[in-house]
């Protein structure tokens, strides 16, 4: 497995729910922002406003709480900004306007690399929402936000500009192909998930161990303490490619 050292200028972290993206790919955003000041966007897709037991609990009180400890979880990483799509818990759909939504942070953030779970699983089941969020991000990068003939508009009248994402590193994937270390970032991984306190329950202790334990499995195959695995794709078709292929 490829251990992945250069680190992007930029890069777009799509999470479905808050806190998918702090256990997928917590230690590597960490790491880039701390050691290359890596400017670092998370897209909140869902407000996770079904992410309860508490009979009491509402879901418009639980899509604030999870909402502000998202934003609080972003900032234990030192993210630059969180995109809140606010769509309800359970509601992704791969329509237009969510794509419209991703491809217009592409566009004005300009990220190198995205970041998204993976969509794509044979032998194990996701929650809808990541695999629609997993879908949306990826074709968000390519070929979305690179066609300036892709919604057009907001090029015409929000003055932005296609840009060309470089890379996806998908989380979660059942054939991951890079990892990044994450040695001396896992406290800063565990911190932002700390923020996500509506989902632990008092379990963090044990969270905190489960990922280290989850963390150190996905190492083992590259040698080092703690990593993070990906499945990456590379929309490597650079203009003279294309040109190529299409005459
Ligand atoms: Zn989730």
């Amino acid at each position: 497995m490829e251990v992945i050292t250069q680190p992007p200028m930029r890069a777009m972290a799509v999470t479905p729910h808050p806190d998918d993206c702090e256990g997928g790919c917590g230690g590597t955003l960490a790491k880039w922002i701390r050691e290359a000041g890596t400017e670092v966007t998370i897209v909140l897709c869902t407000n996770g406003d079904k992410g309860t037991s508490d009979r009491e609990m509402t879901s418009a009180r639980l899509a604030e709480t999870r909402e502000r400890e998202q934003q609080e979880a972003a900032d234990v990483l030192g993210a630059k900004e969180v995109v809140f799509l606010s769509y309800p818990d359970g509601g992704l759909e791969d329509t237009k306007l969510f794509r419209s939504q991703v491809v217009r942070a592409i566009r004005r953030h300009k990220p190198e690399v995205v970041l998204a779970i993976d969509p794509y699983r044979s032998v194990s089941h996701t929650h809808r929402d990541h695999r629609m969020s997993g879908q949306v991000a990826v074709d968000a990068a390519y070929s979305y936000a690179w066609s300036y003939l892709h919604f057009p508009e907001q090029i015409a009248e929000e003055g932005l500009e296609p840009h060309r994402v470089r890379e996806a590193y998908l989380w979660g994937s059942e054939s991951p192909d890079i990892c990044v270390d994450i040695e001396g970032f896992m406290d800063n991984k565990i911190d932002s998930l700390a923020k996500h306190a509506s989902q632990m329950g008092g379990r963090l202790v044990n969270r905190g161990e489960r990922y280290r334990r989850w963390a150190s499995h996905s190492a083992e195959r590259t040698g080092l303490p703690y990593a993070e695995s990906f499945r990456r794709i590379q929309f490597n078709i650079g203009s003279t490619d294309w040109q190529l292929l299409n005459t």
